[in-house]
């Protein structure tokens, strides 16, 4: 059987994803083939297209996302059984009806969680869970910054933090989107961010907040540092807007001996216990219902350019799901 992947031969715009046959690759040891029901879409996969990350291998099948069905084993794989419903995040080369994962890579997907919601929050509700539980733990009674509230990751981190007691102030571009993420656990809403120091110091009494999470990066960067109370936790972890520059870190002692991380997945789920225990603690919150997964958006895989216009246009909202 041949497989379909979207790939790229250089970096570029939306028109370098080519809907191309390659040949199905074959589990080597501790690998298996999964045949993919869904796929996740992440700004990420833009970053990887642009070239703003770089490539590892060219022609490329970009994406890092998915859920399907194991159909071979390699070598010594006695963790997973053929027809075993799996999802994963953080592996490169998910854009592709079939691929080869690394066995250790793969968790079980829950009977009751569909491939569509298992695609679309494995990297979105992980990245938000060590944001929330380990970057900095959001806790009962803290009032928190969270920047592009309702996309993906934003949606997910509202909800998830209301769940733990916190106040959220949710950043967003326009009045719809603010209703949306009010609907998702935001109880506050600022449009854009150049009144947001203003506003935070409004609605927190002059207090300020302990964390702000920015996924926004170039833009909102030093109005995010504006927004921490002494010794706040700056968690920068993306670049929509363009990556942040290099900063002078004098800056950090003259606005309260503030911290400033850069967090990744990558690094909070590289041993397999934190991976598990993070995606058991995702698969937690959404069976109870505490975070409802909003799968806002759907499209071909073989249409994955028009998906990647529309997130980089904004015009997304809540998690996306590419289908094979
Ligand atoms: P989103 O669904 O959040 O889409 C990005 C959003 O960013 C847009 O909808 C938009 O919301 C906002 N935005 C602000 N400025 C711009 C701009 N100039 N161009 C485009 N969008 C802009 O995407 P994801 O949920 O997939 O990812 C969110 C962010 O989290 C990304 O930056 C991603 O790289 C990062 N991320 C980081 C991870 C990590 O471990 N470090 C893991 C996963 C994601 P609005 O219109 O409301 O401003």
């Amino acid at each position: 059987m041949m497989t379909k992947a979207i790939r790229i031969h250089a970096p570029g715009g939306p028109e370098v994803m080519k809907w191309e046959d390659v040949p199905t690759p074959e589990p080597g040891p501790g690998e298996v083939l999964l045949k993919q029901a869904a796929v996740g879409l992440n700004y990420i996969d833009v970053y990887f297209r642009t070239g703003l990350y770089k490539a590892p291998t060219m022609p490329l099948i970009i994406g890092q996302e998915g859920a399907g069905t194991v159909t071979a084993l390699g070598a010594g794989v006695t963790s997973l059984a053929v027809g075993d419903r799996v999802a994963y995040a953080g592996a490169i080369g998910g854009y592709a009806t079939q691929r080869v994962i690394a066995a250790d890579r793969l968790v079980k997907l829950p009977d009751a969680i569909s491939f569509e919601t298992g695609a679309s929050m494995m990297l979105q509700g992980m990245t938000a869970q060590y944001l929330v539980r380990r970057t900095y733990k959001v806790k009962q009674g803290d009032t928190i910054v969270v920047h592009a509230a309702a996309g993906g990751v934003g949606m997910i981190m509202c909800q998830w933090a209301k769940h733990l007691g916190a106040t959220v102030i949710g950043v967003v571009s326009t009045e719809a989107k603010a209703e949306l993420a009010r609907a998702h656990g935001a109880a506050h809403t600022v449009i854009g961010h150049a009144t947001l120091a203003a506003e935070v110091k409004r609605i927190t009494g002059g207090a300020m907040v302990p964390v702000v999470y920015d996924s926004v990066g170039k833009d909102t960067f030093t109005a995010s540092l504006d927004c921490l109370a002494p010794l706040g936790l700056m968690a920068s972890f993306g670049n929509a807007s363009g990556p942040v520059p290099p900063i002078e870190i004098g800056i950090l002692g003259a606005k309260g001996s503030l911290y400033l991380t850069r967090p990744t997945l990558v690094t909070y789920t590289a041993k397999r216990a934190d991976l598990e225990a993070t995606a058991a603690d995702l698969f937690d919150v959404v069976q109870k219902g505490a975070v409802k997964i909003a799968v806002n958006q759907t499209f071909k895989l073989s249409d994955a350019a028009a998906a990647h216009i529309a997130l980089e246009s904004r015009k997304t909202t809540g998690s996306t799901v590419l289908l094979p």
